[in-house]
């Protein structure tokens, strides 16, 4: 095999006269894969995501169910009644789509109802909506971070945070994942250099490993430094808080956070991002965040669909206990088979396979047996660290979670994960 010690990294640089000369042995790389059934991306659905799915098998060419554990549709409101019927109430009001980008026509009493909703459970004066979690953080960062300011990352933090620091014209910091320590040195640095302002940023949840961030100590080195605090709460909306207000819901600190972005598309199940904030930032952010201003407006289906979502949230607590049933159960049963699943505290459960042979061994196994994960190779995660990524739903049956278990012990046994 040509490509067997590759990864996705090695087909960024390979510079060449021609630009697009690259994608031929990228091509070739991702044929291997297939070949050797290691490809497990961008699997075909035939069904709706839901606890259950049916897929077209790349590798049977045939239709199949699989238990799907690789969803953030964490409540299981993609197919909620309530939520579909809104969807198709905004529809027949408003038509397919918007029209315009926001500021010049494409805003809808839906939207602004929506950015509304999305204030108060945020527990901020304000909210702007963007096409998706990744425009808002791309937006938001690049609108505020100017030249001479400096922004603070977790390393751990998404990558659509690091690509909104790209794009502005700050200086790019990062401090160790979750480490305070490690964030007051960069503060200190940063102090002793000179900038002029500083934005700390983490996410809630983070992604890959389902820990939840030191909201509390971020906050006390952020007032002794004189910085401001982004959140990202992709994976903590509707899943963390006592009522699933997020990651400031949890620590108590909710309306203390001076930027609180998110997406749409994970609990709340549609598809979006918001900031939310005070009103003379969120109005700033309308005029300066390139991914708002030059981006049509979302589709009224999409905002119905989330204003029924944003109340099925507050209504049906019963959800994320569930939810909150299923995780305890899984990561109780992990660990005892003895699974390393680092710090996951939430929905996310990373287990750590380690080297990406291994992991691609174990994702085929798994696959064969019907069980839908992600495998998350590098440069997606650390170098070694490698892991098959669970996601949990409060609407997973017993039988769903008995299931995934009962596979991943035997593969697990197999190729001595445990
Ligand atoms: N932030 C985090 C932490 C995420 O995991 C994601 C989704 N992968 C995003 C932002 C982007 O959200 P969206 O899919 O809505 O663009």
């Amino acid at each position: 095999m040509k490509y067997a010690t590759k990864n996705l990294s090695d087909f960024l640089e390979l510079p060449d006269r021609d630009i697009l000369a690259k994608t031929r042995p990228f091509y070739e790389f991702t044929g291997e894969l297939v070949s050797q059934e290691y490809h497990h991306w961008a699997r075909i659905l035939t069904s709706p995501s839901e606890r259950r799915v049916k897929i077209l098998d790349r590798y049977t060419n045939e239709v199949r169910e699989m238990v799907m554990m690789a969803s953030n549709n964490y409540l299981g409101l993609t197919t909620h009644p309530a939520v579909v019927e809104a969807a198709r109430k905004a529809l027949e009001k408003y038509g397919a789509g918007a029209g315009s980008v926001p500021l010049l026509g494409g805003y809808l009493d839906l939207h602004r109802e929506l950015e509304q909703k999305l204030a108060r459970m945020k527990g901020c004066e304000d909210a702007v909506i963007f096409s998706s979690g990744y425009a808002a953080n791309v937006g938001c960062v690049s609108a505020l971070v100017r030249k001479g300011d400096v922004v603070i990352n977790d390393r751990l933090n998404h990558a659509s945070i690091i690509d909104g620091c790209f794009l502005s014209g700050g200086t790019l910091r990062t401090f160790k994942h979750n480490d305070l320590a490690s964030l007051e040195k960069v503060l200190q640095t940063t102090e002793k250099h000179g900038c002029n302002g500083k934005l700390i940023i983490v996410d809630g949840v983070f992604s890959m490993d389902g820990d939840i961030t030191n909201l509390p100590g971020i906050k006390a080195l952020a007032d002794r430094y004189h910085a401001r605090i982004m959140i990202d709460e992709a994976h903590a909306t509707g899943v963390i808080g006592p009522n699933g207000r997020g990651t400031p819901e949890h620590f108590n600190m909710e309306g203390q956070i001076d930027l609180v972005a998110g997406t749409l598309s994970k609990a709340l199940a549609v598809v979006g991002g918001f900031v939310a904030s005070s009103k003379e930032v969120v109005n700033y952010l309308r005029f300066y965040a390139r991914s708002h201003m030059f981006s049509t407006a979302l589709p009224p289906a999409a905002a119905g669909a989330l204003m029924a979502g944003i109340d099925v949230i507050q209504n049906e607590p019963q959800l994320r206990q569930r939810l909150w049933t299923n995780i305890e159960y899984m990561r109780t049963n992990l660990q005892r088979m003895g699974f390393n699943l680092g710090n996951s505290e939430t929905a996310i459960i990373p287990i750590i396979v380690g080297a990406d042979d291994l992991l691609k061994k174990v994702s085929r196994e798994i696959h064969r047996a019907g069980i839908f994960v992600n495998p998350v190779y590098y440069p997606a995660v650390p170098k070694k660290s490698s892991r098959l990524r669970l996601s949990l739903m409060a609407t997973h049956t017993q039988e769903d979670l008995d299931d995934t278990l009962a596979v991943l012990e035997r593969v697990g046994k197999k190729y001595g994960l445990i």
